[in-house]
C-alpha cells in the first residue's frame, strides 16, 4: 500500500486533468476545438467513512461498500476499509452545452444527448486511464461502475438505485448536496456527470463544507424555488422529490426515440431538470447571502 506523502493526492488531480485537457479524447465532435467536458474537480473520501454503511440504510441497500467493490477487483488482497481512499470526480457540462439545453423545453438538445452518450464514455475511459496511471506507481485500483458485477435494482423503497453512484460517492467526497430533483448541485452545479476510481492508497479526505445532504438546495434551505419542478416536462419532481419511475418512464417512452429519429444515435439523456435553474453552473445564492 501506498502510505500517506504529500503530493499523491495532487498528482492523482493531475493525471485526471491532464486526461480531460487532451482536445483529442475530450471531444465530442469532428473538430476536436471544442470540449466534451469543462476542467473537472476532484475530490477524496476515506475507504471507513461511517458514510458508506450509512448510505445503504438510508439511499441504497445493495450499494456496495469501497471495501467491497475493491475486493472484486483483487480477491487476493483484504485491505482495511481504512487502506482505500475513493476518488471522485465532476465533470461539468460545458457553457455551451448548458445554454442549447436551457433553450429547450420537452428534449434535450443535440450536444446534451452526445455528452450523455459520448461523453459518458469519455467519463469511462478516464477511470480506465486512472487505474493504469496508479498500477504505474504500484497503487491498486478499481473503476467500481466498470465492474462485472455492477447493476441497478428497482426495489419498493428505494426505486431505481445501483450497486454503486457515482453521485453518492461524490457527495461523500466532499464535492456536493443533493437538490430537490436528486441531481448533485456541485461549486460548479448541477449539469455535470461524475466519475470514480478506488485505490488502494491514503490522501487526507477532502472536507464536507456541508451538514446535511442537501444543503445547497434552495428548496430543502428555504423552501422556495422548485425551478427544476417547473422545468421537468414528465412532472416527475414535486415537493415531496423525484419521481424517479416517471422519469424512466418519459425518459425511455419519448426522449430515446427523439433522439434517434431527430440526432440519429441511440441516446439517453434529458437533464432539463439541470440546466436553466439556479443551481444549474454553481451552488445557488440564498436571499441572505
Ligand atoms: S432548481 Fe432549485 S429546488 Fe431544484 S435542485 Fe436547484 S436549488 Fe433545489
Ligand atoms: S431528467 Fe428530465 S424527466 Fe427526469 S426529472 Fe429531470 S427534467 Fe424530469
Amino acid at each position: 500500500m501506498v502510505n500517506i506523502r504529500s503530493g499523491l493526492s495532487r498528482h492523482v488531480e493531475d493525471v485526471i486533468t491532464a486526461f480531460m485537457d487532451d482536445g483529442g479524447v475530450n471531444t465530442l465532435w469532428q473538430d476536436p476545438g471544442e470540449r466534451a467536458w469543462a476542467r473537472p474537480l476532484v475530490g477524496f473520501s476515506s475507504g471507513d467513512d461511517p458514510m458508506w454503511e450509512a448510505l445503504r440504510e438510508v439511499a441504497d441497500p445493495l450499494h456496495w461498500t469501497p471495501a467491497e467493490a475493491f475486493a472484486q477487483a483483487w480477491p487476493d488482497m483484504q485491505p482495511g476499509p481504512a487502506e482505500l481512499t475513493v476518488i471522485s470526480w465532476v465533470l461539468p457540462q460545458t457553457e455551451a452545452t448548458r445554454a442549447e439545453n436551457r433553450s429547450q423545453t420537452a428534449f434535450p438538445s443535440l450536444r446534451w444527448a452526445r455528452t450523455r452518450t459520448f461523453g459518458e464514455e469519455i467519463n469511462d475511459r478516464l477511470k480506465v486511464h486512472l487505474v493504469a496511471s496508479l498500477k504505474e506507481l504500484g497503487v491498486e485500483a478499481v473503476a467500481p461502475t466498470l465492474l462485472p458485477n455492477f447493476s441497478w435494482q428497482n426495489s419498493p423503497r428505494f426505486g431505481f438505485s445501483s450497486t454503486w453512484s457515482e453521485r453518492h460517492a461524490a457527495f461523500i467526497s466532499g464535492l456536493g448536496t443533493f437538490g430537490l430533483c436528486d441531481g448533485l448541485i456541485t461549486p460548479l452545479g448541477k449539469a455535470m456527470r461524475a466519475g470514480s476510481v478506488i485505490a488502494r492508497m491514503r490522501v487526507p479526505a477532502t472536507p464536507r463544507p456541508y451538514t446535511t445532504h442537501t444543503q445547497y438546495c434552495l428548496f430543502h434551505s428555504s423552501g422556495a424555488c422548485m425551478k427544476c419542478a417547473q422545468r421537468c416536462p414528465a412532472g416527475a419532481i414535486t415537493e415531496q422529490g423525484h419521481d424517479k419511475e416517471k422519469c424512466f418512464n418519459y425518459i425511455f417512452g419519448l426522449v430515446i426515440p427523439y433522439i434517434k429519429e431527430h440526432y440519429g444515435f441511440d441516446g439517453y439523456s434529458c437533464g432539463l431538470c439541470q440546466t436553466g435553474v439556479p443551481c444549474e453552473a454553481g451552488i445557488p445564492a440564498t436571499k441572505k447571502e
